[in-house]
């Protein structure tokens, strides 16, 4: 992978110059430090006001798995767009299919209760609820991989199915029917009416944007990954800063 803040990636960073460029971000790992819970997570305040600078010179998305309204609380007066949920949650048109993932999660709800009280067995192992989709985090693989092993042996349990995406200590649950990160690019692309774009994540969930990506968008995964479809990489979350840092001063380059 090469390293998007290298000679060669700084020449793709050229092509965000000028026009309509819509820069999308995840935001835990991406532009917020990784946390050991997600209520602990901050935005370092340098991070947030260059967010708020490239967003008066361009369109600027978070795109996150977290909920809207956790997002919301983060960003109060976010002059960009704020996608939560996977992509599921803040965009228009969704209102069918957040109704149906609404249902889904609500017939889950208390299979899944029941299944974290029966893997708990002295493992740090919790549900986040955000309506539309489910995290369980926990810092122990073993805890994560028997939930999802219970789960899926348990499958007639949870009609409609659901989509297990794995995360950094933790495992997200997602009905199969709500637009995922890449539908919500696509969406914010047409709607910013931007033929360019870069979309910066750190997780698999974020393979969703790479995979889906055409040779107009940027994609950069934050750390290494064997495994992904992103064309550039940021060695660490850290570097985040000098990212913004050239596209801010790329886009007042802009002719
Ligand atoms: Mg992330």
């Amino acid at each position: 992978m090469r390293d998007i803040l290298s000679r060669q990636g700084c020449e793709a960073l050229q092509s965000l110059r000028d026009g309509r460029v819509l820069f999308a971000f995840d935001f835990d790992g991406t532009i917020a430090p990784l946390a050991s819970h997600p209520r602990l997570s901050r935005v370092p305040k340098p991070i947030r006001l260059q967010l708020q600078t490239l967003a008066a010179l361009a369109p600027v998305a978070i795109v996150s798995g977290r909920s809207l309204a956790d997002l919301r609380r983060f960003f109060p007066r976010f002059p960009g767009f704020l996608v939560g949920n996977h992509g599921a949650e803040g965009l228009p048109g969704n209102r069918a299919a957040l109704r149906s993932a609404c249902h889904a999660c609500s017939v889950w709800r208390p299979h899944l209760c029941r299944l974290l009280r029966a893997c708990r067995s002295g493992d740090d192992i919790w549900l986040e609820d955000k309506v539309f989709s489910f995290t369980v985090h926990s810092h122990s693989p073993s805890a994560l991989l028997a939930f999802k092993r219970y789960c899926t042996q348990d499958v007639l349990r949870f009609l409609p199915p659901m989509r297990f995406l794995p995360g950094k200590a933790s495992v997200n649950l997602l009905p199969l029917s709500v637009p995922n990160k890449g539908n919500a690019m696509r969406f914010l692309l047409n709607r910013t009416r931007a033929k360019r774009g870069i979309f910066v994540g750190d997780d698999e969930t974020d393979e969703d944007v790479f995979s889906a990506s055409s040779e107009h968008i940027v994609t950069v995964r934050v750390g290494r990954s064997r495994r992904t479809r992103a064309a550039f990489l940021l060695r660490s979350q850290r570097e985040i800063g000098r990212l913004l840092t050239a596209l801010i001063a790329l886009r007042r380059s802009s002719r």
